[in-house]
């Protein structure tokens, strides 16, 4: 791999939207809320160490921007709502999630909600400390929360998001001052509700944002590859248009970035003229099919999304995230992300 500048100020900087798989040590494999392999102080370790597996590979892979993969991380919701005070989980019910696209065994939101402490602070300065890369931390946006968790307390959707806003603020400026450069909330409700994610949902997220000085970014996806989301995204027809309700509520906010879904979707790529003056974080990999991407596919895609994405603004990056894939997969994926942009570079440069 080119052993040149991986900061994210250098040409199309490749990351990952978030999650990876987990090894098999730490937890069942490809499954989207897999059981851990071990508990208390050998938890702790073997999360730390899948951790540091990943940022290896992903350094090796030559991408700009690390993350920790979400090893620490049961669910990329639940991980965050399990540190927050006001939800019991002892008495999960079901709830048909993503309007109802699929089941999902969920905590309930009892009582008003307060951080427990520091949610993520062990993953992001064990994150800092074992890369010199931009690193990039993500956590469950305000409106994805709220449908993914039921409630019996506040009795209105906007009132708990703006409520769990407040926590996810106060765990960002923390991570900020870990020495986090990124910040991103993933937000795959925004296309499932898009009129109330572009009235309501774009300013929760700026409640949840507010204050930061590092860039801040926003993931809005089709979902992970799992059979739900295959057969939701069957209906969305030939043309997906969910974007065009959000993304100029988002051009008009203070969010600095957004990650979108190009590569084997069927988004209309002009969609991202939309989010001029962001950098916008253009999935050039499928997280849906096992098939690994060439070099020259990725490549092939930023340039498609260079016509309406300016170059300095142009981010690779996975369509969503890899945690029900198998790690071979993933780690090839990673590979071809990283070969890709570099090939980019040179054509593009
Ligand atoms: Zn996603």
């Amino acid at each position: 791999m080119p052993a040149t500048s991986h900061s994210t100020t250098s040409l199309f900087a490749a990351t990952i939207a978030g999650s990876l798989p987990k090894p098999a040590w730490l937890s069942e494999t490809n499954k989207l809320w897999p059981k851990w392999m071990a508990e208390g102080d050998d938890l702790a370790q073997a999360k730390l160490d899948a951790t540091l597996l990943w940022i290896k590979a992903q350094e090796d892979a030559g991408l700009g921007v690390i993350g920790d993969g979400e090893q620490s991380r049961q669910h990329f919701v639940h991980g965050f709502l399990e540190q927050v005070n006001g939800i019991d989980f002892e008495h999960k019910v079901t709830m048909g999630i993503r309007n109802n696209r699929y089941d999902a065994q969920v905590p309930q939101v009892i009582a008003p909600l307060t951080l427990k402490g520091r949610v993520h602070g062990t993953e992001a300065r064990f994150l800092r400390a074992h890369t010199t890369r931009k690193i990039k931390f993500t956590m469950p946006g305000p409106m994805t929360i709220i449908d993914t968790v039921a409630d019996k307390f506040y009795g209105d959707k906007k009132t708990m998001a703006f409520a769990f806003a407040d926590l996810l603020n106060q765990e960002a400026r923390a991570l900020e001052a870990e020495g986090v450069d990124i910040i991103q909330f993933d937000e795959p409700a925004f296309n499932v509700f898009m009129a109330d994610a572009a009235t309501w949902g774009v300013e929760a997220l700026e409640r949840a944002t507010a204050g930061l000085v590092c860039t801040t970014a926003v993931h809005i996806c089709y979902g992970y590859g799992i059979k739900a989301n295959d057969d939701w995204k069957d209906t969305l027809g030939d043309q997906w248009r969910q974007y065009e309700q959000v993304f100029p509520a988002l051009a008009k906010s203070s969010i600095d970035q957004v990650s979108l879904e190009c590569y084997h979707s069927h988004v209309p790529p002009e969609l991202m003229k939309l989010l001029e003056g962001k950098d916008v974080m253009v999935g050039v990999i499928d997280v849906a099919s096992d098939v690994i991407e060439t070099p020259e596919q990725v490549a092939d895609t930023i340039g498609k999304a260079l016509q309406y994405v300016r170059k300095d603004k142009l981010f690779p990056c996975t369509n969503c995230g890899l945690a029900p894939m198998s790690r071979e997969v993933a780690m090839a994926k990673l590979a071809a992300l990283g070969a890709g942009a570099a090939l980019a570079r040179s054509r593009y440069g």
